[in-house]
């Protein structure tokens, strides 16, 4: 590797492949370090989540700014990328339904927060709306919601890496970053190469894009850093919605209003269990197909890799998607399983510089909707930290 590197990114989930991209249009000698042997290969959050492109109500603009900001803003650069280089991307729109009277009046906070978050035309839709858009969803009202949208989360990421590699930015796949040193006005990470063998490799700055991984990174620098971590694992089941004519469906994400888990910090705000379209290829080309997500349903788990911990039992998604009374636990096969890491007391994403070294940025806590966001998120960075003019 050269003597001394101008940018070293860790991470090369899609946050990390967006940083990557956005900056080579004004930096050179940038490398990304991915400990995974591919950056569509291995276990990250952005191979394995819902595929939905917010459209950015959830948010509250007081208490998650950046989230209520940069979810929008996302959302309409993907919309435009996956336009522009015709990726798998359908504008499905989304129902949040409600079932009960209370759920009913929490929908009019939701559609007053979307006015204040500038989502486009969101309105609030009777029963009988509903059952236009989506005869087998049974709800007292829902909100339509038409920028949301589904995307095969995987093509989307190997573009913005082609795309990056093209700018000349140079992925270390099958490297890992074991250890940053930030003293004596130098920095310097510790890299493992695939082969076992390590060196150390100086860089002007750093951008710590670790997904779940960002504390621990970030604790490499000061080991004091404020933010802790709770692994919560998001499971997932499936369904074929031409098995019956109750569990047709014609695409649209449908979720619940939104739900709250339990992590060992108390209470966090979540989607609630959805059902959302996948994507099939039919010669040749992406569609929507016959399968339909149901999930995830959450349980916090213990370390950054539990894959082991049991999934829920189907019967438990039955319960969570009682707006779509045809289906049943028989209906269900398993799917996949997610792990994100929510902030402790901190409901938005943290991006910040380092406090001891100016010239490392860390992002933390970039879990949902980090995906819809991180062309917003390299955009933020970009102009907040590298005088991008983008
Ligand atoms: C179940 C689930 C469903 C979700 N659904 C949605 C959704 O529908 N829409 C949406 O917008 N968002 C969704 N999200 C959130 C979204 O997937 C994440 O916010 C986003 O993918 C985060 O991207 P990232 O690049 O920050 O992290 P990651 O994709 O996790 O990438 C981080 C990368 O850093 C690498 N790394 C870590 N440490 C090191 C090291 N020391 N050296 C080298 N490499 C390292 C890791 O290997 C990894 O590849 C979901 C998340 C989950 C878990």
């Amino acid at each position: 590797m050269s003597e001394k590197i101008n940018i070293a990114i860790i991470g090369g989930g899609i946050v990390g492949c967006w940083l990557a991209l956005e900056l080579s249009r004004s930096e050179k000698d940038i490398f990304l370090f991915e400990k995974n042997p591919g950056v569509t290969t291995g276990e990250n959050q952005s191979s394995r989540n819902s595929g939905v492109n917010h459209a950015g109500i959830n948010y509250d603009p007081d208490t998650r700014p950046l989230k209520a900001r940069l979810c929008v803003e996302g959302n309409r650069l993907w919309g435009d990328f996956c336009e522009q280089y015709s990726l798998p991307f359908i504008k499905v729109g989304k129902l949040m339904v409600a079932l009960t009277e209370e759920e009913d009046r929490e929908l009019d906070l939701y559609e007053r927060r979307a006015f204040q978050n500038n989502v486009p035309d969101v309105r609030k839709i009777t029963a009988a709306e509903v059952r236009k858009i989506e005869p087998n969803v049974d709800a007292r009202s829902a909100l339509f919601i038409p920028s949301s949208g589904v995307f095969e989360p995987t093509s989307l990421l190997r573009q913005v890496y082609f795309l990056a590699s093209s700018q000349g930015v140079q992925f270390m796949t099958g490297t890992e970053v074991m250890a940053i040193d930030a003293k004596q006005g130098k920095l310097s990470i510790r890299i493992r190469y695939r082969d076992g063998s390590e060196e150390w490799v100086e860089t002007q700055r750093i951008i710590n894009a670790g997904g779940v991984k960002a504390v621990s990174l970030a604790k490499m620098v000061d080991k004091d850093f404020p933010l802790k971590t709770a692994f919560i694992r998001g499971d997932s089941m499936k369904f074929n919605r031409k098995a019956r004519h109750d569990l047709h469906l014609r695409g649209t994400n449908i979720y619940p209003t939104p739900r709250t888990v339990k992590t060992p910090f108390g209470f966090q705000s979540t989607v609630g269990v959805h059902l959302t379209p996948m994507f099939d290829i039919i010669d040749g080309q992406y569609v929507i197909g016959d399968t339909v997500m149901v999930g995830p349903r959450l349980t916090v788990v213990h370390s950054d890799d539990d894959l082991q911990t049991p999934m829920p039992e189907p019967e438990s998604f039955v319960h969570d998607t009682g707006f779509f009374p045809g289906l049943n636990a028989i209906d269900l096969t398993p799917n996949f399983g997610g792990i994100q890491a929510r902030l402790d007391g901190y409901p938005d994403f943290y991006i910040s510089r380092d406090r001891l070294s100016a010239n490392i940025v860390h992002l933390v806590g970039i879990d949902s909707p980090g995906f819809t966001s991180a062309p917003a998120i390299a955009r933020h960075v970009a102009r907040k930290f590298f005088k991008s003019s983008t």
